[in-house]
């Protein structure tokens, strides 16, 4: 989690927003979760935007698919390296050069190998793609071609620049990106997909859930034919109105024996309500893997314990909500220009 480019900020913007999504958008009363069945030999693909979400959505599944023999491999885009107060704070200097804003992103991206270490004992395929905070978005909707690759305001970069990065020099663009995935997506084979929710408060989480529906959509069209039924796991990590409790406070709590629940004013949008429980030892372990994360533990060590429960739920969405998901791009695109008439203010959470 990092900077979020605050598309609900009025009224007007959120009701576009809610007319674009490909679903109904009336909110239904919580529905009761069901627990998610995991079998045998699941393969577990993640999808964070940036270093940290990984863990915070998903570290007891990922326990929980390897307990059972299965396989998981996380693929982290960003390296979070526009975190401007936090960086200021980790390297107690106020003017920041690019050169702070990549040593920040190398760390970040090492924390995360860090927690995967722990978390997997080793058994845990981790892609570190390495693009700029704050990208996704943006690559979505402005630059989709490598022709016209995305340049960090921060980094000042348009290409992956990490030493830790898979494919450093990979350029910043929406097209590169949908086909990185969808090469991992044919690689993996996944069983069970885990993904951002395209409503999230947050712009690379919102984008990468549109992406994650693209790729999705383009691997069962395109290679897994009609036998692959991967059950599609969305979660989420900005909302507003406080969720999750516990996050803004001014310390971190102990909320390890309470079930978290999805926020009750998140759309169901015919989706149903999956969990699975930890234990208290894969909840330790979580917890564990969550202080590897210094850095973030440094600037927002609440928000991160607040996702430390004895639960993990998602939004369980079916293949078909991955079809006509590029008209919703280029619809996005098409009120990109409205939105750069009313600009947007980007804020910390
Ligand atoms: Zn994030």
């Amino acid at each position: 989690m990092t900077r979020v480019l605050c598309l609900f900020r009025k009224p007007l913007l959120w009701a576009v927003w809610l007319s674009l999504t490909l679903y109904t958008t009336s909110v239904s009363a919580q529905q009761v979760p069901q627990t998610l069945t995991i079998s045998r030999g699941e393969r577990l693909l993640i999808l964070a935007p940036h270093p940290d979400d990984e863990t915070l959505s998903a570290a007891g599944l990922q326990q929980i698919v390897q307990a059972q023999g299965g396989s998981v491999r996380s693929v982290v885009v960003t390296a979070g390296d526009a975190y401007v107060e936090a960086i200021q704070r980790y390297l107690h200097k106020s003017r920041l050069s690019p050169a702070d804003f990549l040593q920040y992103g190398e760390k970040r991206l090492q924390e995360s190998r860090d927690a995967a270490q722990l978390l997997g004992k080793g058994f845990i395929h981790l892609d570190l793609l390495g693009f700029s905070d704050g990208s996704i978005y943006t690559m979505l909707v402005k630059h989709w071609q490598r022709s016209n690759p995305d340049r960090s305001d921060f980094t000042g970069r348009n290409h992956v620049p990490y030493q830790e990065a898979e494919d450093r020099g990979m350029a910043q663009d929406g097209e590169d990106l949908r086909r990185e995935l969808l090469a991992i997506f044919s690689e993996t084979r996944p069983t069970i997909i885990v993904f951002p929710d395209v409503m999230e408060n947050d712009s690379d989480h919102a984008g990468l859930g549109m992406f994650a529906l693209l790729a999705v959509h383009d691997w069962l069209e395109t290679y897994a034919g009609h036998s692959a039924q991967p059950k599609l796991l969305a979660y989420v990590i900005h909302w507003q109105n406080g969720w999750p409790p516990g996050s803004s406070a001014d310390t971190a709590f102990d909320f390890s024996d309470q079930p978290l629940y999805l926020p009750d004013d998140l759309p169901l949008r015919n989706h149903t309500r999956s969990c699975v429980y930890l234990s208290p030892a894969q909840i330790a372990v979580k917890r564990q893997a969550l202080a590897l994360y210094t850095t973030q533990q440094q600037a927002m060590a609440p928000f991160l314990a607040a996702f430390v429960h004895s639960n993990e739920c998602y939004s369980q969405l079916k293949a078909a909500d991955s079809h006509g998901i590029e008209n919703v791009v280029k619809q996005w695109q098409h009120v990109r220009k409205t939105f750069d008439l009313h600009p947007l203010t980007r804020r910390k959470i």
